[in-house]
């Protein structure tokens, strides 16, 4: 048995549509609280998209869980619907996306450095930035696009904007562990699928789309790295699933869309991890009391157990729309959340 704080998700993809049903109702079965992901077929760029992105989600059902929203960060914003929708508690967070850096994200930013007055706003209101941390200059290689963000973008962003709270995103490498323990005001989500894959079983063998997302999964030795962080607990760095869904259609073809639906089976791949390395002591850090800390939120601190089921059968998929949802799965092992 193992018990702890019902987890927090701090960036999941709901989607729009038959999926947000599915995906919604997924997170509700797991979490207390999510942050969700602006980045939708329509990205969430005035007041009134989001709005309807609200009602839509409060009209499928979301009272049992804390849900926070984030907008999506481009010019089309302007500084006053920005500002009073953020005094309206309509929304917790603002994101960036490089232009086309990942799904949805052809409405992102092509320089950051347009966008100073946005960061104005922000560091003015306190409002956090969260971070994906890709450069999207054509020739930089897809595996160093992180690593270069760092130094070219993010240094760039604190400098100028010492104040503004910031996470980055899903990150994948050595080289952004180290940025964020060294530096102040930022700390960093990190997926189930990042630490437990890596290039070796991404496409080590045969290429495996359901474990395409942006950033790419990295080699060994970065991937040891996010696990070495994840595991000490260091308060810089908690969970963000970047839980992703597509329907099958769009992952299995010629042109794959990035994207890990982890929701299903996130949390019962943690315990596993943290249980296998023996440090099932710091796993409430990572899940619950790291990402809350970071965002000076409060939580329900009431246990609730899993236990561990021998030859569990794992649903693979799940219907939608006349297509699939492809769940993502690490382990043999599943930890059941005792009702
Ligand atoms: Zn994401």
């Amino acid at each position: 048995m193992v018990s702890i704080f019902r987890p927090s998700d701090f960036h999941v993809h709901l989607r729009e549509g038959p999926i947000l049903n599915h995906s919604l109702n997924e997170n509700l079965k797991h979490f207390q609280r999510i942050l969700i992901m602006p980045n939708l077929s329509n990205p969430i760029t005035n007041s009134k998209i989001l709005l309807n992105y609200r009602n839509q989600i409060e009209e499928i059902g979301s009272n049992q869980m804390d849900i926070l929203f984030t907008v999506y960060l481009n010019d089309d914003w302007s500084i006053k619907d920005l500002e009073n929708s953020y005094q309206n508690n309509l929304f917790f967070a603002a994101k960036l996306y490089p232009k086309n850096a990942t799904t949805n994200s052809t409405s992102g930013v092509g320089d950051i450095r347009k966008l100073s007055k946005h960061f104005e706003i922000l560091e003015k209101n306190s409002i956090p930035l969260c971070l994906h941390g890709e450069t999207i200059a054509p020739f930089d290689d897809p595996f160093e696009r992180e690593k270069i963000f760092l130094n070219k973008e993010l240094v760039w962003i604190q400098n100028n904007f010492p104040n503004i709270k910031i996470t980055l995103e899903h990150i994948t490498t050595k080289d952004a562990v180290d940025y964020v323990k060294e530096n102040k005001n930022i700390g960093a989500t990190i997926t189930v699928h990042h630490l437990l894959e890596n290039t070796n079983s991404f496409l080590g063998d045969l290429l495996k789309p359901e474990l395409f997302c942006k950033p790419l999964i990295k080699n060994r030795s970065h991937q040891l790295s996010l696990q070495k962080a994840a595991l000490s607990g260091n308060k810089k760095f908690f969970f963000g699933s970047d839980s992703a869904p597509h329907l099958s259609k769009k992952k299995f073809n010629s042109q794959c869309c990035a994207g890990v639906y982890s929701s299903k089976y996130g949390v019962s791949n943690l315990i596993e991890f943290f249980s296998s390395n023996n440090k099932l002591k710091v796993l409430d850090k990572f899940l619950s009391i790291n990402g809350n800390g970071h965002y000076s939120l409060d939580f329900n601190k009431k246990k609730i157990t899993y236990k561990k089921i021998k030859n569990f059968k794992f649903v693979s998929k799940t219907r939608c729309n006349q297509d699939y949802l492809i769940h993502y799965n690490h382990y043999n092992a599943f930890w059941l959340l005792n009702k």
